[in-house]
């Protein structure tokens, strides 16, 4: 059987707890597809390039994962890459209640498309991309948090947008 999944986020920028979903999730399906969403309301620090571009660098040592831009509604674009499930991941309490609205709107929209939910792993629990962004800026090491492809561009851009400045 030929399973696919689409795993959304924005991903801005991708950490060391989503590659662990996606090292995870991959093992589960054939293809797994990483759709960085596009049109959120969210304030983002990277642009969709660059957030694609980064998380390319870091899924390469995985196969069977590929990423790609998401620019509508979830369902829709898991319905044309005739995908058979969306992979989520789970952190403590922090996450279930957005998860699990998501997850039964999604499946009002359309029912066929089951919800896949990994919980993240001890080591990454407590990481999300906002905190990652907060030490960045205020000049903390970041290293065992995100791909060293990052972490260059998140200290310049965070001190920039805090003022901070390199000189
Ligand atoms: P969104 O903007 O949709 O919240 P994110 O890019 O922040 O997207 O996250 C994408 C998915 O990865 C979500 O399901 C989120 O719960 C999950 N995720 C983020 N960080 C972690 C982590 N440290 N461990 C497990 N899952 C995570």
């Amino acid at each position: 059987m030929n399973r696919i999944a689409v795993y959304p986020g924005t991903f801005d920028p991708v950490t060391f707890g989503h590659l662990d979903i996606i090292r995870r999730g991959a093992l589960l399906v054939d293809r797994l597809v990483v759709a960085v969403a596009v049109n959120t309301e969210k304030q983002f620090l990277f642009t969709t390039q660059e957030r694609i571009r980064f998380l390319e660098e870091a899924v390469s040592p995985f196969p069977g994962v590929e990423v790609c831009q998401m620019d509508g509604l979830l369902v829709n674009f898991v319905r044309e890459l005739g995908a058979d499930f969306v992979l989520r991941g789970l952190r403590a309490v922090s996450d279930f209640e957005y998860e699990f609205q998501m997850a039964g709107m999604n499946r009002k929209l359309s029912p066929e498309v089951e919800t896949i939910f990994l919980v993240s792993g001890e080591e990454t629990m407590f990481l999300s991309s906002r905190l990652v962004k907060e030490i960045a800026g205020m000049g903390g090491d970041v290293s065992r948090f995100t791909p060293a492809c990052v972490i260059p561009e998140l200290g310049r851009r965070m001190m920039a947008r805090l003022g901070r400045g390199s000189g």
